[in-house]
């Protein structure tokens, strides 16, 4: 039992979807049951929505949000503070969640929730810094304005893996700068990436119908979501076949829209030879496990660097035989379950294939339910699966480069372009490497797990288009209108 289920404050009636305001049951014939990844234990059953009942949530969407826009900015900042505050007081429950829901571990849970904490914060600055420009004009008598408007009704779709902080770092800044969302939680996290939030706003005052979350099957509603002519922007974050999917139907419909999408990864951790060593293991131990490895930013790929591989790999393999797997809710696990049966299922493939490919499992382990043991592989090549596409989960493969050249070019060897991160003790030659990478972010000496509320968070090639956070997303949901104002008459040549 979590500390909170005692708590008579606690939310409750998460069987219901959150349309226009009001807590109602889903029309659909299906069920979506939310269990428990560590145990099985089924935590919520949610009765889906329809495509009814989604297009009810656009209709309130719209009509909140005209209304929404004309308030000031200091009322969207309070609702922003206030859901600040909440979140501080309600932390150990939605840290439970976090554990039972996502099989987040209770350090996952932590960073997880101080980043959904952080994006809200800096949402409430985004109100007061939206701003427009005057520009001169080349026709005389005329003035240029370009005003900064809400871009209307926002659509987010968000995975499990964060799906707090991932579903929180879209609708925040939305309804920050004046916008109605219309949300689609993943289906193992219809709680912590959606519901929970509901609650939260609710409890903080939002009016009625800016936020509405629909519980239903990617593939039962999401393409309804997508081309329903309301949203204005798809804000989508998961994979990257979805989110071509989704890119095509966005622009290729009957109504064009924007997308923001953040999509897969396979971040390169490249360790040169003057690295240290000690730091560059610890890192790599918990920019690979943290989640058992299942984040868009988590380490993909060690490069290592010749003359110190077999070192490298030697303390590596000592670090990671000393972390604790099994019971996330427990302090000091740093390896809990992974997410459902079809990703565990995929796992049990790339070990299979890389032991076929040639690579060298010297780590591996029992696996029990769905947690899965690190599993490490060494000679792994730049051809074999496990370099090619996302892992997802607790396995790694640490490939040997030549020299820092060859380094690079095993980095940027990838369709994925998404974070990546270099160690090494000369910082010059750092930024130089970290130059020649690309992608939307590079780290030196730390691991390519980082996000900062006032960054630029986002990826290149098949990793997606757009940037959260910070003024990037404040351009990301407004849309710009340019408006002219002649002062004289203009003469026209007919
Ligand atoms: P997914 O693409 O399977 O699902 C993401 C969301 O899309 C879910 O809500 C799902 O229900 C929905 N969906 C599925 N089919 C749909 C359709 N046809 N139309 C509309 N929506 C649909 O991804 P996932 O398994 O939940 O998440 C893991 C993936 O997400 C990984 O590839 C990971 O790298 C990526 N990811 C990227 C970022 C980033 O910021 N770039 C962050 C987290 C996860």
């Amino acid at each position: 039992m979590s500390s909170n289920d005692n708590n008579s404050n606690a939310y409750s009636d998460f069987h219901l979807q959150f349309i226009g305001g009001e807590w109602q049951k889903g029309k659909d014939d299906s069920i979506n049951t939310d269990t428990n990844p560590y145990n099985g234990d089924t935590i919520v059953e949610i009765q889906q929505a329809t495509k009814d009942q989604l297009d009810e949530a656009y209709d309130a969407a719209d009509q909140a949000q005209a209304k929404w826009a004309k308030t000031t900015p200091a009322e969207r900042a309070a609702v922003m503070y206030k859901v600040v505050s909440i979140l501080d007081q309600r932390q150990d429950e939605i840290v439970d969640w976090l554990i039972k829901e996502s099989g987040s571990t209770r350090i996952k849970a932590m960073v997880e929730f101080s980043s959904a904490r952080a994006i809200t914060l800096e949402a409430a600055s985004f109100p007061n810094r939206v701003h427009g420009e005057i520009r001169p004009s080349n026709t005389p008598g005329k003035e240029n304005f370009i005003y900064r408007e809400p871009i209307g009704v926002v659509a987010v779709i968000s995975p499990w893996n964060f799906p707090l902080h991932l579903t929180q770092r879209s609708i925040a800044p939305a309804l920050a700068l004046g916008n109605a969302v219309v949300l689609k939680p993943a289906s193992d996290t219809p709680v912590t990436g959606g519901l929970l939030l509901a609650k939260v706003f609710e409890e903080a005052g939002l009016p009625k119908g800016l936020l509405n979350v629909v519980v239903g099957s990617g593939s039962e509603i999401g393409d309804a979501i997508v081309e329903h002519k309301a949203p204005s922007l798809v804000s989508f974050t998961g994979s990257t076949s979805v989110g071509q999917h989704i890119g095509e139907l966005a622009n290729g419909g009957e109504y064009i829209k924007q997308v923001a999408l953040e999509l897969g990864g396979n971040s390169p951790f490249v360790v040169l030879k003057d690295a240290d060593i000690e730091q560059a293991v610890k890192a790599a131990a918990f920019g690979k496990f943290l989640h058992q490895g299942q984040i868009c930013i988590a380490i993909n790929r060690v490069i290592v660097e010749d003359e110190i591989y077999d070192d490298f790999v030697e303390r590596f393999l000592a670090h990671v035989k000393t972390l604790n797997v099994g019971d996330p809710n427990k302090q000091d696990t740093a390896i809990g379950p992974i997410i459902n049966e079809k990703q565990l299922k995929s796992l049990k493939e790339k070990i299979a294939k890389a032991q076929e490919e040639g690579a060298k499992m010297i780590l591996s382990g029992e696996i029990e339910g769905q947690v899965v043991p690190p599993h490490i592989f060494t000679e792994v090549t730049r051809e074999m699966d496990l370099s090619c596409n996302e892992v997802f989960g607790p396995l790694v493969g640490i490939i040997r480069a030549k020299d820092e050249d060859d380094a690079l070019s095993i980095a940027n060897d990838s369709m994925y372009g998404l974070s990546s991160a270099v160690f090494t003790a000369d910082m010059q030659k750092g930024l130089r490497f970290a130059r020649g990478i690309r992608a939307g972010m590079t780290h030196i000496n730390d691991i390519s797990v980082n996000d900062e509320s006032n960054t630029p968070f986002g990826g290149e090639k098949n990793s997606g288009i757009g940037r959260f956070n910070g003024e990037w997303v404040l351009e990301e949901f407004t849309r710009t209108h340019w408006i002219s104002m002649q002062n004289e008459p203009r003469q026209y040549p007919f």
